[in-house]
């Protein structure tokens, strides 16, 4: 469902991303681990369209969305996605931050999305709250909801339970899960929580200062790290 080929991204004249090749059937749930500054966010923004690869292709499907020569707008692409700070608009409320992306629908169906997302995300109650007025778990649910109510191909999530507490990461995580699971979604998740990738993805990969080290299920990165690197990042005492 996402194939992404020998993947090249660079600011300027510096390289932050070289070589990097990954794919994922439909379904499943992918999970990027790194330190900090080693190019996750950079490769979630090349899939959504908001960086322009200098090398490499990007595939949703069959359709290569994004490469040196091709550049898919970000709103013709069938992807959603959670930014690290969630990007929520802070003027407008939760309905119309969660139909925010629904303009081309007309207003009835829009609010019948929007209720059925915030019911998905459990959060019908607080449809006309102010963001302000919601705690970070609960604005991370309306993050959610937003980026699945057009009904992507593949939800991109970045750091998506970063500032919230031990407790509340873990029942989020199971319940996004959940959710993509029952909706069918394709999804990539970025991290530098191993128990978190763990729990949630079946296919993982550890990125070094932009190179993919390996990519492959929890047991083989546990049991079978390809270098030191990934032992230490995801093995134990970490
Ligand atoms: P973190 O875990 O801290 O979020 P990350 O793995 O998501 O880190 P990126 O945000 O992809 O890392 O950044 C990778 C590198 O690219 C870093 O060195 C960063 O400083 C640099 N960088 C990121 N965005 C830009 C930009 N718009 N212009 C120039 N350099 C950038
Ligand atoms: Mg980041």
């Amino acid at each position: 469902m996402l194939k992404i080929k020998q993947l090249d991204l660079h600011y300027g004249s510096t390289p932050v991303v070289q070589n990097f090749s990954v794919e994922l059937a439909k379904g499943q749930i992918g999970c990027l681990l790194g330190p900090s500054g080693s190019g996750k966010s950079s490769i979630l923004r090349a899939i959504a369209g908001f960086e322009l690869p200098s090398a490499g292709e990007i595939f949703l499907g069959t359709t290569c969305v994004g490469s040196a020569a091709v550049q898919l707008r970000p709103e013709a692409r069938k992807v959603g996605m959670v930014f690290q700070d969630y990007a929520l608009f802070p003027h407008l409320t939760v309905a119309g931050n969660v139909g925010f992306g629904l303009f081309r629908s007309n207003a009835s169906i829009r609010r019948q999305r929007v209720a059925q997302m915030l019911e998905l995300v459990g959060l019908a109650e607080l449809s006309e709250r102010s963001i302000h007025q919601l705690s970070g778990g609960q604005q991370q649910r309306v993050a959610l909801a937003r980026a699945l109510a057009p009904a992507p191909e593949l939800l991109l999530l970045d750091e998506p339970f970063s500032g919230l507490d031990a407790d509340l990461r873990e029942a989020l995580a199971k319940d996004i899960r959940q959710i993509l699971q029952h909706e069918g979604i394709t999804a990539l998740l970025v991290t530098h929580d191993q128990h978190e990738a763990f729990a949630m993805a079946d296919q993982l990969g550890v990125i070094q200062q932009g190179r993919l080290q390996q990519w492959g299920s929890a047991y083989e990165l546990y049991h079978q790290p390809v270098n030191r690197f990934v032992a230490d990042f995801v093995g134990e005492g970490h």
